[in-house]
Parts: structure tokens; C-alpha cells; sequence
């Protein structure tokens, strides 16, 4: 079986633990490896070797840093058919989408490339007579990174390159339900020429992460996961006095007006609801249609049912498996609950089956009409292929509605009318807003801005907010006086100053 490894001091390291976490192939549930549930020892040597590696990297000049991550972007590229296999395999996530996954990610190694740049102070002569103040931006310390089972390439990498090009190290606790992927991230890493111990890789699960938050040398922490996970690391760590900042669970909806452009919103809900599984914190999970849009109903309806999962390398699967039995239980269970609560089942993705893989976490498209606010169905994130529709008379109505919603992630709006779309956008109290785009991801360069329940701290994941989050800003007030400038005689002195 193969034993997934620690990384420590810029070793690999077979955990000395007695505590193995199966790490399963969803399609089949045959344990495909083990990941070490790290001792107290292990992580105690990880943070010492992140401490003392600090102390060097962040004297690495700035565009030498930023080498590494050019090296490490092309090397990315290079195994990305590789990685992906090796995410598609823990996560039976489909070919296409395991390369979406790590290709968002090497977008952000792409970004971090660029710290030079992310790392400009801001300078101002004279702010009295004769003196000047600027700003310089310089790592924190150590910083610690705790990632969910939903994105193992993109996640992983929405954190540690930037906090390292950043003059940080980093302490990476991936989820231990597919740790196998970001151990290769970490390898290449390895391999595009970072020094011993700027990166750690600990497995493990609650108590490594209690670890982390309680651990005083650790300074920032960068948390993606569910809501009551979430919550529970930000109060804890804030306690502790770390910059903490945590994204969590969602609800996002999609507003379809009736102006819109049907076939674009037949087959954008579809992509939106069922890809991936559904297991995508922007993953539209409510339809919210307007006025006479509520007649395309039934051809969404009739569009999701046609939609197969499957495995991996099956070109014909649009989605592959959820992560585990239970969370094929626990979305089974929702369905069950949304037909007891009163909503009409249009769809139903429950028994589902693929041929030759019986045992597979299988969960067919599902749609659901006729959702109210006050149901289960509507209440909680199901992160699962299930869109949930109601309708409403108005814009305005639609956007009481999605304003009421406590989650914040991502919305979109479907609709032909740009004044629709404008007041939507300014007056939605949601961070990503898509025009016509149903998963409005923003890219690097910008942040990934949840608001809402879908996020506690204040500088968000990427862009140039995650600089601010992985750095502290010195700012230098200066004086120099003109009579320490000594007497300029030689023969290459030619500033003489009265
Ligand atoms: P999760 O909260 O169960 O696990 C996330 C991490 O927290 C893992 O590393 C896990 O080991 C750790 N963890 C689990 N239980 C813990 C506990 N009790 N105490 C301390 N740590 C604990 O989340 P998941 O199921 O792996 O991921 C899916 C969730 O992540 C969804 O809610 C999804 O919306 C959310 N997510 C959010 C974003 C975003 O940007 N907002 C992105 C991706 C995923």
C-alpha cells in the first residue's frame, strides 16, 4: 500500500504515526493509499525547519524568488497531463476537469512569477522639508495553509507559491481525503529549485489543524473549506492573534431573466449546477428565474437529464463521482428531504449507477422546482449536482431574494438588457458577480472575493490582496542633513553642494 509521505527540512519522510487515513479512488472506493495522520514531533520539526529556512529565503533576492516560480510554472505545464491523472484518480474527477483544476492553479504560480512588481512600496518625497517617507513590503515568517478535497491542485497553489515568493515558508495541510496531488505540486516544486524547508507538507486532520492554529511561530493562516470548519479556524485562530483568513461554503445564484438568451441558459445551468460533480464552491445551486423565464423549465429539466456521469477517461462522463459514500448519503438525503419538504423533484440523481463501477459514489443530475426559501434544500450548500429553481416577478424580487441569502460566494445574471445587468451588479451583495457568465471566477490579477458566510478576514485569496495578507508593510520616515556630506575632492566626485 502505498504510504503517502511527510515532507520536512526538504526531505521525504515516512510519518512515524500508528494513524493511517484510506485515501480512495471514488469511482470503485478501493484504497489507493494512505495518508499519515503527523505526530506532534513531526509537525514541531516541520514548523522549526520553516523558521529556520525563513531566515535565509527571506534574504533571496526578490527577482531570484520570482525565478523559482517561472521554473516552477513551466514545470507544471510539463506534467500537467500527469498531475491531472494523479487528481482524477483521487478525486474521480473527469480528465478535462482534473486539467481545469490544475491549470487554474499554474495561473497563479503564473501570477506569482510577477512579485517583483506585487512587492512595489510606495514613496513620497517631502513629506516635510527635507523628508522623505516610503514603503517597503517584507514577509511575515511562517504561514500555514489547510486546503479542501474539492480543488488538490488549485487550491494548494492559490497559497504556498505566493506566500513563498513573498519571502515567507509554509506549512501545506492539504485535505487527507486526496493528499496525493498536492505531494506532486510539492515535488516539482522541489525540483524548480526551492531551497530546503521554504515548504512542509503534514497530513492529518482536526488535530494537525489545532496544531497550526495554536502554534505561536506559525503567523498567518489560510483556510479553505466549509462554513462551520471555517468558522471554527478563524474565532480560534484570531484568538491566537494569527492573521487568519477563511473561505468557506456558498449558495450561489443564477438570475435568469426573461430577455435572456435561451440556449446560453439551457446549456450555461446545466454546466454551472451538475459539473464537477457540483462540488465547486461557485457551482450555480440556484436558478432563480424571472417573470415568463419560468417556462424553460422544463427543456433545463429535460437538458439535465441527459447528462451521464462517469469515469475519468470516459469522453462521453460530464461529471465524475462525489468524493465518498458519505457525501453521497448526505446529498441523497437532501433530495429525500427537498421531495418531503414540498418541492417538485424534476429530476432525481438518486440510484444512480454507471456500468462496470457498482461501487462508485454515483449521483445523477437533479433538479428541483417550486424551491422556497424557508426549505433545507434552498438553506443548505448540498455540494452536490442539484440545482434548486424558484421563480420570482421582478428583478427587484430577485434581488431581495439573493440579498436575503447569508452565503456571498458567487451569482450570475443571465439577461439581454444592460441597464438589468448594471443594477444587478451594483446592488448585488455578493462578491463575484458573472454578466451573462455563470461561474465568474476571477482570474489572478484580480482576488478571489467571496463576501458574506462565504468569507471571514479582509484580504482575500490571489491578486494583489493576498500579497497584503502574506506581508507587512515598514514604512521609513528619512532625513539625511547636507552637512554630513563630506567635502567631494576626489577625482569622480562631481556633486559639490553649497
Ligand atoms: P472541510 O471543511 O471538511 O475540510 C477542509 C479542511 O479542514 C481539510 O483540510 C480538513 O482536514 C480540515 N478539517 C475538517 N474538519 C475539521 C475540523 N473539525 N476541525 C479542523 N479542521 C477540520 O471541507 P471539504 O469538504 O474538504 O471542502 C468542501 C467545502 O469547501 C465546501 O463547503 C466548499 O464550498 C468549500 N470551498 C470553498 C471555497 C471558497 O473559495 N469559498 C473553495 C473551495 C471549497
Amino acid at each position: 500500500m502505498k504510504k503517502v509521505p511527510l515532507f520536512i527540512g526538504g526531505e521525504w519522510v515516512q510519518s512515524k504515526t500508528d494513524r493511517w487515513i484510506d485515501v480512495t479512488n471514488p469511482a470503485t472506493n478501493e484504497v489507493i493509499a494512505q495518508a499519515p495522520v503527523a505526530t506532534q514531533e513531526e509537525m514541531l520539526a516541520a514548523v522549526e525547519s520553516a523558521k529556520q529556512a525563513f531566515l535565509t529565503w527571506k534574504e533571496v533576492a526578490v527577482p531570484e524568488r520570482a525565478r523559482v516560480m517561472m521554473r516552477y510554472q513551466a514545470l507544471l505545464k510539463e506534467h500537467h497531463d500527469e498531475i491531472a491523472e494523479i487528481l482524477a484518480s483521487e478525486t474521480g474527477k473527469t480528465f478535462d476537469d482534473a486539467k481545469g483544476d490544475v491549470w487554474r492553479g499554474i495561473e497563479v504560480v503564473e501570477h506569482a512569477a510577477n512579485v517583483p512588481s506585487l512587492l512595489m512600496g510606495e514613496t513620497v518625497e517631502n513629506v516635510a522639508r527635507g523628508i522623505d517617507s516610503y514603503s517597503y513590503i517584507q514577509p511575515l515568517g511562517v504561514c500555514a495553509g489547510i486546503t479542501p478535497f474539492n480543488f488538490p491542485a488549485m487550491i494548494p497553489l492559490w497559497m504556498f507559491p505566493l506566500a513563498i515568493a513573498c519571502g515567507n515558508t509554509f506549512i501545506l495541510k492539504p485535505s487527507e481525503q486526496d493528499p496525493l496531488t498536492p505531494t506532486r505540486l510539492v515535488e516539482l516544486f522541489e525540483q524548480a529549485g526551492a531551497p530546503k524547508g521554504v515548504v512542509q507538507v503534514i497530513h492529518g486532520g482536526k488535530d494537525q489543524v489545532d496544531f497550526i492554529l495554536d502554534n505561536p511561530d506559525i503567523k498567518a493562516i489560510s483556510f479553505v473549506g466549509s462554513v462551520a470548519v471555517g468558522q471554527y479556524i478563524y474565532r480560534r485562530g484570531t484568538e491566537n492573534m494569527k492573521r487568519v483568513q477563511a473561505f468557506a461554503g456558498a449558495k450561489n445564484h443564477c438570475v435568469i431573466m426573461p430577455d435572456a438568451n435561451k440556449s446560453q441558459v439551457i446549456s450555461n445551468m446545466v454546466g454551472a449546477s451538475v459539473g464537477a460533480a457540483g462540488q465547486r464552491c461557485m457551482a450555480i445551486s440556484v436558478a432563480v428565474f424571472v417573470g415568463k423565464s419560468k417556462e424553460w423549465i422544463p427543456e433545463i429539466a429535460e437538458a439535465l437529464a441527459k447528462v451521464k456521469p462517469g469515469v475519468w477517461n470516459d469522453k462521453n462522463a460530464a461529471y465524475g463521482p462525489v468524493i465518498s459514500p458519505q457525501a453521497k448519503q448526505r446529498i441523497e438525503n437532501f433530495i429525500t428531504q427537498g421531495v418531503n419538504e414540498g418541492a417538485n423533484l424534476l429530476v432525481d440523481g438518486r440510484n444512480c449507477t454507471v456500468d462496470g463501477y457498482p461501487n462508485g459514489n454515483w449521483v445523477g443530475p437533479t433538479m428541483f422546482s417550486g424551491v422556497t426559501t424557508d426549505m433545507e434544500i434552498y438553506k443548505n450548500e448540498i455540494f452536490g449536482p442539484v440545482l434548486c429553481a424558484t421563480e420570482v416577478d421582478t428583478l427587484e424580487d430577485a434581488l431581495q431574494l439573493v440579498n436575503a441569502n447569508p452565503y456571498g460566494n458567487g451569482t450570475s445574471i443571465f439577461t439581454a438588457s444592460g441597464a438589468a445587468a448594471r443594477k444587478y451588479q451594483h446592488e448585488v451583495e455578493v462578491g463575484q458577480v458573472g454578466i451573462n457568465i455563470p461561474i465568474p471566477v476571477p482570474l489572478p490579477f484580480f482576488s478571489f472575493t467571496g463576501w458574506k458566510g462565504s468569507f471571514m478576514g479582509d484580504l482575500h485569496a490571489y491578486g494583489k490582496q493576498a500579497v497584503r495578507f502574506y506581508s507587512e508593510t515598514k514604512t521609513v520616515t528619512a532625513r539625511w542633513f547636507e552637512s554630513d556630506i563630506a567635502d567631494a575632492s576626489g577625482p569622480n566626485m562631481t556633486i559639490h553642494l553649497k
